[in-house]
């Protein structure tokens, strides 16, 4: 049986983007007799906001969207985010990591040109040699892609079919990703694959701004043991003048077209 989700951050109201996303995932999962899910990622608790999650469930509701119970979020999570952590650490997974932006800006300065990988800069790797406590420090941790025991890894999306990369790319393109900040102790990354997993997700459709990233999320299910969906990374809702669209474009929310009189089937509409 096909289980989906749709899985928003509230930091913001949802727009055109989130509506196709998910309904794209929800469609997908209905037609086929399926599970639908919503997980709030709330893990960053300065950013997100309680009336921004209020909005959002009744904006789904408004679209038509109906979803299986309870709604999962990610903030009743960080208990199981750090033993994860704990044993990534004990098994020589992760290293701790004290560069500011600005030491990482430094240390990249002297590279022909700066490489990027899914989130910015890639890690010019300044502390991966230090010397390692036993304890895990307090610091971010990053994730030690020299560890990995297998070389060749892949995944299938629906739009792009089936993507293969190596460990050498993976060191190379992607580097050494944080997988918890030292703020909120936790990381997209791995929040993203454990509650997948926890989930039963076996069908991920999100934006192909992600594709990238999905490499790490497919070397930590390979390194926990978890198995990996089946992916559809979509084209993304962009802007009259081709920019995809914000968070902070609230003339594009789904609340402002409501509050405009725009009905769902209009809204469809203008997604297709
Ligand atoms: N919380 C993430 C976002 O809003 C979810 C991405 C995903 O679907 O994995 O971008």
């Amino acid at each position: 049986m096909k289980i989906e989700r749709f899985a928003p951050s509230p930091t913001g109201l949802l727009h055109l983007g989130h509506a196709y996303s998910a309904l794209l995932a929800y469609n997908s999962a209905i037609r086929s007799g399926g599970k639908f899910f919503i997980r709030i990622e709330d893990i960053d608790q300065i950013r997100c906001k309680k009336l921004f999650i209020e909005q959002i469930l009744d904006d789904l509701k408004w679209l038509g969207i109906n979803h299986e119970k309870p709604i999962l979020k990610q903030s009743s999570r960080f208990k199981f985010y750090k033993k994860t952590l704990q044993s990534l650490w004990d098994n020589n997974y992760l290293f701790g990591c004290d560069c500011t932006r600005k030491d990482i800006n430094i240390a990249s300065a002297p590279n022909e040109k700066t490489l990027y990988g899914p989130d910015g800069i890639i890690y010019p790797n300044t502390c991966l040699n230090k010397i390692r406590s036993k304890k895990m420090p307090s610091t971010a941790l990053r994730l030690n892609l020299n560890s990995l025991d297998k070389n060749n890894f892949s995944f299938f999306d629906k739009k792009y079919g089936k993507i293969s990369f190596t460990k050498e790319e993976a060191i190379e393109n992607i580097g050494s990703v944080i997988l918890a900040r030292k703020d909120i102790g936790i990381s997209y990354h791995l929040s993203v694959v454990l509650d997948d997993a926890f989930q039963g997700i076996t069908n991920v459709t999100r934006g192909e701004d992600l594709l990238e990233a999905t490499k790490i999320h497919v070397i930590l299910q390979y390194i926990l043991n978890l198995p990996t969906p089946v992916y559809h990374h979509h084209k993304l809702i962009r802007d009259e003048f081709g920019k995809r669209l914000a968070k902070r474009d609230d003339a594009r929310s789904i609340k402002n077209y409501r509050e405009s009189g725009y009905s769902r089937e209009k809204i469809i509409k203008m997604l297709n």
